[in-house]
């Protein structure tokens, strides 16, 4: 299904922005309001950026750190209190492809990587495809990484639409706890995960109700050694508990958080429960709620299921919200498809490359080449001054779990941060710059554009 937000102010109005934003704006876009407004402006009000990155997940961390790593006034806005995304809220699962085959992806990966470790033993444990971290630690070197190449950043700032002018993004309409503002930017990027910004925006969005990927809350455990684990057959335990748990999966593993003593379980989530859109308000308060109730009866589920191994396991955490796989993905001037993942596809546009696994989380995992991915899939087929990078760039559904992988999140975001910044010092839409110029300035960040096509050595399950 494609989605066109035609008529935004019927839109703001059914979230009882509609005014609010009109007499905040004052753009063609939205309209003037007749009344006098009594919205509060928040102090961020009409401040302007060359740069601004919408969400701080693994796609926003790259587009920031490369917008502002090639010298961009860069700022980065996030809608929880900590950057890191899905990254974050998973509570340890691994950061798959960051260094495939143990080889540095770029500067910003790396960049990622070396805060990481700054911070000691206990912040990471690096695998040949992955990073298994402790969040805490990865929300920290986060913010390090941002401050060492200067970018401005902001938590709590929730982006509820956009300016457009002459069909251009030229601002964001954020809510923050002082009332509304628009931020302006040469370039915006939309590191939403779920494609706001284009949405806002207008742009042709897809998303295919049906068979869209299960959201999982992830949840943290202790009391439990694994050897025990070693003991419990999950499955066998699902079987017999979910009569009295119906809300359970089907099964689960435990893994161990970074170097700790301590696991998290990434799971079937929604799967057997239900199909959620997360962007729609009343099914994505159904899948966090039901979610919430479903780790609780999962941890209860192994206490009295689990016999002597488990009976003390305890639950000590979930995610700050539940891990949304998908949802929009943004239309772009070329869509990626299963076949150019599972070929392994190359491009003259290239601006980054996917690696890893096929992975629709739980539903099929199948074996994929690494392929590039086009300039075009992360430029909006019609609208200018907007990029997009990470899970809503232009793919199809099945394309588009073929790049969930974090570190390739942290790549096409690296380049729509690049390119957002080259478009701006040129004073030309990012649609106009010269593609060869941008492979350039991803080359000299330590980009090798050559990746793709190749079969990809000693990925595992795990990377
Ligand atoms: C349950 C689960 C398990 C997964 N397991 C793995 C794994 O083991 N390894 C792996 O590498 N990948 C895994 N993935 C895939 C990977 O996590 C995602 O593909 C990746 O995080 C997408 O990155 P992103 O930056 O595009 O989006 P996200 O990580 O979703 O980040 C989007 C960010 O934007 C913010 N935001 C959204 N809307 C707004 C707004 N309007 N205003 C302001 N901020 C906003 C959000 O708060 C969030 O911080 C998993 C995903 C899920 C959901």
């Amino acid at each position: 299904m494609t989605q066109r937000n035609t008529n935004r102010r019927e839109l703001l109005k059914a979230a009882g922005l509609g005014a609010a934003a009109a007499s905040i704006l004052g753009s063609a876009s939205v309209g003037r309001s007749a009344q006098p407004s009594r919205v509060k402006k928040s102090k961020l009000h009409g401040m302007k950026f060359d740069v601004l990155v919408v969400g701080g997940g693994p796609a926003g961390i790259g587009a920031a750190l490369g917008a502002a790593g090639a010298g961009a006034k860069t700022m980065l806005i996030e809608n929880h209190a900590f950057f890191g995304g899905v990254a974050s809220w998973c509570l340890g699962m691994p950061i798959n492809q960051m260094r495939p085959e143990s080889k540095a992806r770029s500067k910003v990966h790396e960049l990622v990587i070396n805060e990481l470790t700054a911070l000691g033993d206990q912040a990471v444990r690096i695998g040949q495809h992955q990073l298994w971290c402790n969040v805490e630690y990865l929300k920290v070197a986060v913010l390090n990484a941002l401050d060492k190449v200067g970018c401005k950043y902001l938590v709590h700032t929730h982006a509820v639409d956009t300016v457009v002018k002459n069909n251009r993004v030229t601002g964001v309409v954020v809510a923050t706890k002082q009332g509304m503002a628009t931020i302006e930017a040469g370039a915006v990027v939309d590191c939403t995960g779920d494609g706001d910004i284009a949405f806002f925006a207008g742009a042709e969005t897809m998303k295919e109700f049906g068979k869209l990927s299960p959201q999982t809350l992830c949840l943290s455990l202790t009391n439990v050694t694994s050897s025990q684990l070693r003991k419990v057959n999950m499955r066998q335990l699902a079987v017999k508990a979910r009569t009295k748990y119906p809300l359970i999966p089907k099964g689960w593993g435990l893994r161990k958080v970074a170097n700790s003593d301590n696991f998290y379980i990434n799971h079937a989530g929604t799967r057997d429960i239900g199909q959620f859109d997360a962007t729609d308000p009343f099914q994505r308060s159904a899948a966090e709620c039901t979610s919430r109730r479903q780790i609780v009866q999962m941890a209860q589920a192994m206490r009295e299921f689990g016999g002597d191994e488990l009976n003390d396991i305890e639950l000590t955490g979930a995610g700050a919200q539940m891990g949304v796989r998908e949802t929009r993905r943004v239309k772009g001037l070329y869509v990626l498809t299963e076949k150019d993942a599972v070929d392994g596809r190359t491009f003259r546009d290239v601006i980054a490359w996917r690696s890893g696994y096929l992975d629709i989380g739980f539903v099929r995992f199948s074996k994929m080449k690494v392929h590039d991915v086009p300039y075009r899939a992360i430029l909006p087929e019609k609208l200018d001054g907007l990029l997009m990078a990470g899970r809503c760039i232009s793919a199809t559904h099945v394309a588009a779990s073929a790049g969930k992988s974090m570190g390739n999140c942290v790549a096409t975001g690296h380049a729509a941060g690049l390119a957002a910044a080259m478009s701006v010092s040129k004073g030309i839409l990012p649609r106009e710059i010269k593609v060869a110029r941008l492979q350039d300035a991803l080359r000299a960040d330590g980009v090798d554009l050559k990746r793709g096509g190749k079969v990809q050595k000693g990925v595992s399950a795990a990377g």
